[in-house]
């Protein structure tokens, strides 16, 4: 009998294709709820669960927070009001083109208030491909997989109740065109848009209709009870005629679409290899993975005719090729592009060519694009985005049209958008510096961050050739970093356009000169010339000291900037790391310069203590906004055994490896990293061979990995001081020949 169950129980498994057949595939260690126990006040995160393809057009999330709300997943949380369509990028910027659809039963309800279900996590699951929910009060159960335009619903009603399908709009419209469709747009949105954006969305059911009400861009429509309601639902953000195109992505049905989704998730998750026994390692390693391939969306749809083209945010007309947003630069130049210009050189291609078609279509690269422009953050790392790409290797697009753009974007602010191009450039380029009283914001900040684009500039006009004297003046500026060393102090410091410095001076001090951050954060934001840093501030040694002293003294801060703790504050002080505030990005390299002062093992503690205490595959697993993909990217750089601190200079700084053994298979060959003795205590590296031969250096080149390579960490519980500590095992400074 045992047996037959079984058997059974195989059989059923198998018809239902979409779930897994034999041993875990990478998508089934994601946890897509992690970073959704977050509040206003502290962020573990400040995600949803993203129930999307990579770099998916639409995402679809569980409701919980009231229509318009950024918080729009709570883990929290006690009721589903929704299933809904979301492009938000951040609770911070928030949505665009939201709408959402939600099964009643009972009485015909469509106010999102008192059509809202208890619900539990233990009568839910969420995956990126697939998710599903019980929801109690109408007791309907509830699945759902997405495709990139489109996504398919299987909603099983009871019998002995009445049966509705809530269709809510946003405000927008929705309309039951016939028995089994509806059709309708959603324009809501919060700027970056242009005049008259529409999402135009199709839902299809086989089951019949009845429509039953039609408020404020809500529509009820009653099913008969007791039946299981197929819908397939798919959007366009060109028309409706594109909406209905796209709906052929999920016409083979809910478990074909399902099998697609995950076969895709597996696909892209599965360029990492992982053969180690800590479960939690890999679970956590695999939600940041997938939280670092989700962003930039694809905003390209493919029309009937097989042509690729999207809706332009900045013109509202269509155009052809690609366009990826919802993403912030000064975020995710970071690490997140350097990621994907390593492991998925294809994407970042694309990704490219939609930066072309931003700048031909508003004359400006993005700097926080959700889908447009929008006023969000400082600096012009847009350069860092273009330039990393490129000296990465990536082609097959206008790169001259690129240069053009970065070169504009340089001397040039957006009319409207102030944190598009550069605001204070005309200060910048006449001083070297943006004063801190001419009347513009966190001034240091954007200093320290024009200084790292305007060498990106330089090393991408070297490597197309460009004129010393076209180059010369950002070979300058490159060093402007140094105008704003405050001697006194041995710090960054805000500075007047007389040469003064802000006195009195503050190192605990958020914001005011700096950005979500104080100068303690900031001052390490040279990451184009951190030996030049070193210098400045009186050698390795003084550059230690001053590592160390983040750590080792209390949480203590200043608010008066924001006049209250901003959450960034909060998720600083709550974790024991002293200064240290890795929940925010400014800090996020810093662990690293350790090899720049000759003590990488310094770095591997530090870095290995992040990766065991800051991160965790559970709810609350972030240690603030994991803001699209950076600081999961982070986790992932740091898991391989290496981080770029310096997007464009074509190395990575050396830190701990995370596992016994990954293979990264890179499009130019396999990078095979093992660590057999690695374990909690074992965080040193002690020796390390690159192809075999000792390497020594804090450093890996991207030319000896790109095209696969073997790393051997011999990993040890001590440090191993005789190793990485000479000059020339120093990773890239640009003032060091
Ligand atoms: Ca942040």
């Amino acid at each position: 009998m045992k047996a037959k169950i079984l058997l059974l129980a195989t059989l059923i498994l198998t018809l239902f294709s979409c779930k897994r057949e034999s041993g875990p595939e990478p998508v089934d260690y994601v946890n897509p709820l992690v970073g959704t126990l977050s509040t206003y006040n502290l962020s573990t995160g400040n995600t949803y669960p993203a129930v999307a393809v990579p770099w998916g057009m639409h995402f679809w999330t569980p409701q919980t927070g009231a229509d318009g709300d950024g918080w729009t997943y709570r883990y929290d949380a006690t009721h589903i009001r929704g299933f809904k369509q979301t492009h938000q990028p951040s609770p911070w910027i928030n949505d665009y083109g939201a709408f959402s659809i939600m099964p009643v039963t009972g009485e015909p309800e469509a106010d999102e208030n008192r059509r809202a279900s208890w619900f539990s996590h233990k009568a839910e699951k969420a995956t990126p491909y697939y998710y599903s929910v019980y929801l109690a009060d109408h007791d309907v159960s509830l699945e759902m997989t997405p495709s990139s335009h489109a996504a398919a619903f299987r909603i099983s009603y009871p019998a002995g109740t009445r049966a509705f399908l809530a269709v809510d709009s946003y405000g927008g419209s929705a309309t039951l065109t016939d028995v089994n469709t509806v059709c309708g747009w959603s324009s809501q949105n919060h700027g970056g848009v242009a005049e008259g954006f529409r999402n135009f969305f199709v839902l299809n059911s086989d089951i019949a209709f009845t429509e039953i009400s039609s408020e404020g861009g809500t529509l009820l429509l009653e099913l008969p009870e007791g039946q299981t309601a197929n819908i397939s639902i798919a959007s366009s953000f060109i028309s409706p005629e594109q909406a209905l195109q796209n709906l052929e992505e999920v016409s083979g049905g809910f478990d074909a679409a399902c099998a697609a989704a995950r076969a895709e998730w597996n696909r892209i998750l599965g360029r990492f290899e992982i053969e180690d026994s800590n479960l939690d390692h890999l679970r956590t390693f695999y939600s940041c993975l997938y939280r670092s391939v989700l962003f930039p969306r694809d905003l390209s749809e493919v029309g009937a005719d097989g042509i690729r083209r999207h809706y332009s945010p900045h013109t509202g007309t269509v155009e052809e090729g690609y366009l990826f947003s919802d993403t912030g630069f000064w975020d995710t130049f970071r690490s997140l592009f350097p990621l994907l210009n390593l492991v998925y050189p294809e994407v970042s291609a694309r990704i490219q060519e939609g930066l072309v078609n931003h700048w031909k279509e508003s004359g400006f690269l993005p700097e926080w694009g959700s889908p447009g422009h929008r006023g969000c953050m400082v600096g012009n790392n847009s350069a860092s985005v273009v330039a990393d790409a490129w000296l990465s290797g990536i082609r097959g697009y206008d790169i001259d049209a690129l240069w053009e753009a970065v070169t504009h974007g340089a001397h040039s602010v957006h009319p409207t958008v102030s944190s598009t191009g550069r605001l204070g450039w005309q200060e910048y380029d006449s001083l070297g510096y943006v004063p801190c009283d001419a009347g513009i914001n966190e001034s240091a900040a954007r200093t320290l961050e024009y200084a790292y684009d305007d060498w990106c500039i330089l090393r991408l006009g070297e490597a197309l050739g460009k004129d010393e004297n076209e180059l010369a003046p950002y070979r300058r500026a490159a060093l402007n970093y140094r105008n704003l060393f405050d001697p006194e102090y041995r710090l960054m410091n805000g500075r007047a356009a007389d040469g003064s410095f802000r006195r009195p001076f503050s190192p605990l001090k958020w914001g005011g000169d700096f950005t979500e951050g104080n100068s303690l954060h900031y001052s390490w934001s040279v990451f184009h010339d951190v030996a030049g840093l070193a210098e400045l501030m009186g050698g390795d040694e003084a550059m230690e000291a001053a590592l160390d002293s983040v750590f080792l003294m209390p949480p203590r801060y200043d608010d008066s900037y924001y006049g209250f703790p901003i959450h960034e504050i909060v998720e600083m002080t709550v974790m024991g790391m002293g200064n240290y505030a890795h929940g925010n990005q400014p800090i996020q390299h810093m662990l690293y310069l350790y090899d720049w002062c000759g003590k990488p093992w310094k770095a591997q503690a530090r870095i290995r203590e992040v990766m065991e205490k800051f991160y965790t595959p559970w709810a609350d697993g972030y240690c603030g906004d994991e803001d699209n993909g950076q600081t999961s990217a982070w986790y992932v750089f740091s898991g391989m055994g290496f981080y770029p601190v310096c997007p464009g200079s074509g190395e990575y700084a050396l830190g701990t490896p995370l596992f016994r053994k990954l293979t990264v298979h890179l499009p130019g060959g396999d990078l095979r990293i093992e660590a057999p003795a690695n374990s909690r205590d074992n965080c040193y590296v002690g020796t390390l061979r690159l192809n075999g031969r000792e390497w020594g250096h804090n450093f890996l080149r991207q030319e000896d990995i790109l095209n696969g390579a073997s790393l051997r960490f011999d990993m040890v519980s001590a440090p191993n001081k005789g190793r990485g500590s000479e000059e020339q095992d120093k990773p890239y400074s640009f003032s060091r020949p």
